[in-house]
């Protein structure tokens, strides 16, 4: 690993002080279960380190009027742990169970969850996250790409967002709360995620010299909320393919529908046609399909990952039925 300072604050505004207006001289540290990964594979080179895990400040779960207000320090597991996320927002538990291994979950914190890098074995090696040949050829198209995105994969970008959390916090509603040294603001998580267009920007609305302080979660009251997944394999490794949906009913009939899909997508992604295809409706196995079908309507896959567009499509049918059978919340 090459050198580096290292600074450990207290405070939040000790913390973003410290941070380089410009990515690659600083990085903030939370667990380190994927920055020390990138630091020791030199993927990542920065000048210094800024711990966030020495302030207090940035740690815990409050119940709010509004709802939740969880400290971006938080662990995974202590998260999942937490009685009142267990009570009111169960579907997120479950997918905070499910994430990593319970080593994992004990250091991984919730932004930095949320921060993650990419998993794709091509941004892993060091081509960089959108990875092109000497000639300016997309290897990634041209390469394996079995794990990759088959929505939102019309630009340079073909990898898959990494948090299998993320859409189960977008389908509460979820909103971030950042921090620079000009201020605070908020923005809801799914704006959070974006598509990057050129090599150099990142994946994420995240200033470098800003952290994540905190995640901000409405009241769950009157949702219907599932978080379902599919797996290669039990064991610690990432999903294939996540589903999140959330209903509001009027009686039998979908009120408001939320529907976020994991790991098919450089983003979360948000299914606007999924939604217009349950609001109005009682839900059955019928239209739970055609919502699916929706939904992966306009999956462009790759030359190895069509597999996934039915794996997707079977995850958000089930969660749909899920959610009108009772949900978890
Ligand atoms: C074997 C294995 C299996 C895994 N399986 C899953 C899985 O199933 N689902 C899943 O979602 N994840 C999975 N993960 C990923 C794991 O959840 C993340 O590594 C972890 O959540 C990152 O949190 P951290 O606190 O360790 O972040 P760090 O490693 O400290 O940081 C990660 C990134 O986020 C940035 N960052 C961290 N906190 C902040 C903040 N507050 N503000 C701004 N930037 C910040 C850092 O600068 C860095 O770029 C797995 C990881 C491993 C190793």
């Amino acid at each position: 690993m090459r050198p580096f300072e290292y600074a450990s604050p207290d405070t939040p505004e000790q913390a973003v002080v410290l941070l380089s207006k410009t990515w690659g001289n600083t990085e903030v540290l939370a667990g380190g279960t994927d920055l020390l990964a990138l630091m020791k594979d030199d993927i990542v080179q920065p000048r210094r380190l800024i711990n966030l895990k020495r302030i207090p400040a940035l740690s815990g779960v409050t119940s709010t009027p509004q709802g939740l207000r969880i400290g971006a320090l938080t662990t995974l597991g202590d998260l999942a742990d937490n009685v009142n996320v267990a009570k009111d927002y169960p579907a997120l538990s479950e997918a905070l169970n499910e994430a990593a291994s319970p080593q994992i979950r004990n250091l991984a914190t919730l932004g930095g969850n949320l921060c993650q890098r990419p998993r794709c074995w091509y941004f892993r090696g060091g081509l960089g996250l959108l990875p092109r040949d000497e000639r300016g050829k997309d290897l990634v198209s041209a390469g394996d790409n079995r794990y990759h995105a088959i929505l939102g994969n019309d630009g340079p970008a073909k990898f898959v967002s990494p948090s299998s959390v993320a859409p189960v916090l977008i389908a509460y509603s979820a909103k971030l709360r950042l921090m620079s040294a000009k201020g605070k603001r908020e923005i809801p998580l799914e704006k959070f995620f974006v598509i990057p267009r050129a090599e150099g920007q990142r994946e994420h609305d995240l200033q470098p010299n800003e952290i994540v302080t905190e995640v901000l979660l409405p009241s769950s009251q009157g949702m219907k909320v599932v978080h379902y997944e599919i797996r290669q394999k039990q064991a610690f490794d990432w999903p294939l393919a996540v589903a999140a949906v959330s209903l509001r009913m009027d009686g039998s009939t979908v009120k408001s529908a939320r529907v976020a899909l994991g790991y098919v997508a450089p983003v979360p992604w948000v299914s606007s046609e999924a939604e217009r295809a349950l609001v109005g409706k009682d839900i059955s196995e019928p239209v739970a399909t055609s919502a699916a079908d929706a939904a992966l309507r306009h999956a462009t896959p790759l030359s190895h990952n069509a597999y996934k567009i039915q794996l997707a499509r079977v995850a958000l049918k089930r969660a749909i039925m899920k959610a009108a059978s009772g949900g978890t919340a």
